[in-house]
C-alpha cells in the first residue's frame, strides 16, 4: 500500500499521459465543478488523465494517476 498524502510544499508537475510533455491546465468555463481538464500543445491531447511528477528526496518520481 502506498501513502498517497502530499505536502503543500511539495512541486508537482503534470505530464501528458501521450509525450510526457508538461500539460496547461483549462480553465473551465465558469463551472468550478467539473473535474480540471489538461491540454498538451506538444501532441494536442486533451483530457483529466495525466501523470504527477513529484519532486522528492529521490529526485523525480513518476506515477500515473
Ligand atoms: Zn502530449
Amino acid at each position: 500500500m502506498r501513502l498517497s498524502w502530499k505536502s503543500p510544499l511539495e512541486i508537482k508537475k503534470r505530464l501528458c499521459p501521450v509525450c510526457g510533455a508538461e500539460l496547461k491546465p483549462i480553465a473551465s468555463l465558469g463551472a468550478a465543478t467539473t473535474p480540471q481538464y489538461f491540454y498538451c500543445k506538444r501532441c494536442g491531447y486533451k483530457g483529466v488523465v495525466y501523470i504527477e511528477l513529484h519532486n522528492g528526496p529521490n529526485g523525480t518520481d513518476k506515477e500515473s494517476s
